[in-house]
């Protein structure tokens, strides 16, 4: 999923092919690439010239695995598995848009279709809102952002949040209904300004920080949340 999203929109040689040394080109070893453990067991560095590894790979498969053990520890089975889906598109989605400042349509469309879908037909013991309060909630989560980054911009005078912040709002309230959308964007926001005061990103005010990775995270904590996990 790292690798996904660090070669996302390359030219179509580069996207493709074996893994390789971001440095210098070497193809790497089945053994490299077993997650976290190969980048402990290299220290960090490239086999063949020691370049640094980006810890974005590590942390990005330390995310996928608690994604993956969350649900599994706190929501009974078929819950668990969907919020395991839900969680490693959104993972995708995330690192993409921390690599690359942009949301792409081909996840974000299909996650909002997913939502809808789930809502008209849900499995059973899913959490979920009726079909009708699932098109309310894209519709209203998509206007609001919409008027949000409108306003930012007459305010600023640039661009603050992307159309794909707003397919990404929609989607969320696709799977969490519209009553869910005040918790989405606090928690998301509470999550940005805390990394933006972390970063020192507020002292610097040409700073550009991606809202999607906060937004990711705030609808998954929400989902679960929904499904009844307690923390
Ligand atoms: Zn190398």
């Amino acid at each position: 999923m790292a690798t996904v999203a660090v070669r996302w929109e390359e030219a179509e040689g580069a996207a493709s092919g074996r893994s390789r040394c971001r440095a210098c080109g070497v193809v790497l070893r089945p053994a490299d690439l077993i997650p976290i453990v190969g980048y402990l067991a290299r220290r960090g560095r490239c086999r063949a010239c020691g370049g640094a590894i980006p810890l974005f790979y590590p942390l990005a498969e330390l995310a996928a695995g608690l994604i993956g053990a969350a649900p599994l520890l706190l929501l009974p089975p078929l819950p668990a598995l969907v919020a395991a889906l839900l969680g490693w598109i959104l993972l995708q989605l995330a690192l993409i848009d921390f690599q690359r400042m942009l949301l792409p349509d081909r996840l974000t469309l299909p996650l909002l279709a997913a939502g809808l879908a789930v809502a008209a037909v849900p499995p059973p013991g899913v959490v979920l809102p009726s079909i009708g309060m699932a098109l309310f909630g894209a519709a209203i989560g998509y206007a609001i952002f919409c008027v949000t980054a409108l306003l930012y911009e007459r305010l600023r005078g640039r661009m603050g949040l992307g159309g794909g912040d707003a397919k990404l709002i929609a989607a969320a309230g696709a799977w969490l209904g519209p009553l869910a959308l005040p918790n989405l964007v606090l928690v998301g926001s509470l999550s940005a300004l805390a990394v933006a005061v972390a970063s020192g990103a507020l002292r610097r005010p040409g700073m550009v920080l991606p809202f999607g990775p906060h937004l990711a995270l705030a609808f998954w904590l929400v989902f679960m949340r929904a499904q009844g996990a307690g923390w």
